[in-house]
């Protein structure tokens, strides 16, 4: 028999996997979580409805009264939701009518990788716009390839991972009127720049905004994430999510999330928000680093000092970071999250110390 390996597609073999560092570390600032857990209250309060629950039975396909909950939350109409194994399975489910073979997907990049990967395995041709010199977004340039390579899908991520910068809404008018295809805005992380482009739906039938539980929300382990847009797109898109999905005791726990938010949890949003303007700050004392500016839980470093050394040395004081150097642009970059303000002194403390030694 031939390599079976032979059979999987040349664009998927090419690929490169979705990896990461699995290293541990005391102090873990390399995948933009909620560096605070999620209060004992709203814990307690999912399992005890989920004591309520009959496990035997299969949960509902999309709960109503979750997507009515998620329509509340966001200030859209629940017809218009669709609720998903974490904001990834969401990526997968629009890309999955939209791209394929002779078709493309425009994207900005260094940007969060998998986009490029689904694309790729669905097999369409991805067209990447890169960012300014500045690591902010090329509307005049996106615009250009908007109209030069007609893609189905233009993705936008805003604030964008890894640079944090977010996409103006004039920018972002001009890509939703300028194509004939859909635009998706990833809001991974809207709630730490303070703005949406959720109330744009009601006027723009080709906008996709996609949003999670595991940032902000600090429910990265259970897999929580959501889409938005008009109904008519939401009803095409769901074909391809399967059933079941989302289950129980991530519709309980997002349930109560929402309804406890404003006494659990924007608290640790503003804290994070401060904490990231204090790092930011701090950051650009140390002799040999440059901070970019953020609009998100997390901070784009570019080190004059030699990287490898730099996450060794942060490795030997138990503070884990994310090498983004293979992205494009960032060959001199990497990229913390804003931790708690004991984790953030740790690692100002340890960049002081190794920029001395290195520098
Ligand atoms: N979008 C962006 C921009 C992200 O950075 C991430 C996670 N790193 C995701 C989506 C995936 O989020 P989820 O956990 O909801 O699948």
């Amino acid at each position: 028999m031939s390599d079976p390996v032979e059979i999987i597609k040349d664009e998927v073999r090419t690929l490169r996997p979705y990896s990461l560092v699995s290293q541990r570390a005391r102090v873990k600032l390399n995948q933009n979580e909620n560096p605070w857990d999620v209060s004992k209250e709203i814990k307690e309060e999912t399992f005890r409805r989920l004591q309520g629950h009959v496990w035997s039975r299969y949960p509902g396909l999309q709960t109503l009264e979750l997507n009515e909950r998620l329509a509340r939350f966001s200030g859209w109409k629940p017809e218009g939701i669709i609720a998903g194994n974490g904001s990834n399975e969401l990526i997968q489910a629009v890309l999955m009518v939209t791209a394929g073979s002779g078709r493309r997907v425009l994207i900005s990049e260094p940007t969060f990788t998998l986009y490029r990967q689904v694309s790729t395995v669905l097999g369409s041709e991805v067209v990447s716009v890169s960012f300014t010199p500045q690591l902010t977004y090329d509307a005049d340039t996106l615009r250009k390839s908007i109209a030069a390579t007609q893609p189905s899908v233009t993705i936008i991520c805003s604030p964008n991972n890894p640079t944090g910068c977010v996409i103006s809404r004039s920018d972002l008018i001009g890509l939703l009127e300028a194509t004939n295809g859909l635009v998706v805005v990833d809001e991974a992380y809207f709630e730490f720049s303070g703005q949406s482009v959720v109330p744009l739906l009601e006027k723009y039938s080709n906008l996709i905004v996609l949003r999670t539980f595991s940032k902000a929300m600090a429910m990265a382990a259970l897999r929580i994430g959501y889409l938005l847009a008009a109904p008519e797109l939401v009803a095409e898109i769901a074909k391809a999510v399967l059933p079941y999905n989302l289950n129980i005791v991530s519709q309980t726990a997002s349930e109560a999330a929402m309804e406890m938010y404003d006494a659990k949890l924007s608290g640790l949003v503003e804290m994070i928000c401060s904490e990231r303007d204090r790092l930011h700050a701090e950051l650009e004392r140390i002799p040999n680093l440059t901070a970019v500016p953020s609009q998100a839980n997390f901070i784009l470093i570019r080190s004059q000092l030699p990287l490898k050394q730099v996450f060794d040395e942060l490795l030997r004081r138990e503070i884990l970071v994310r090498d983004v150097s293979s992205y494009p642009m960032l060959q001199e970059y990497f990229r913390i999250s804003v931790g708690t303000p004991k984790e953030n002194d740790a690692l100002l403390e340890a960049l002081w110390q190794i920029s001395k030694e290195l520098g």
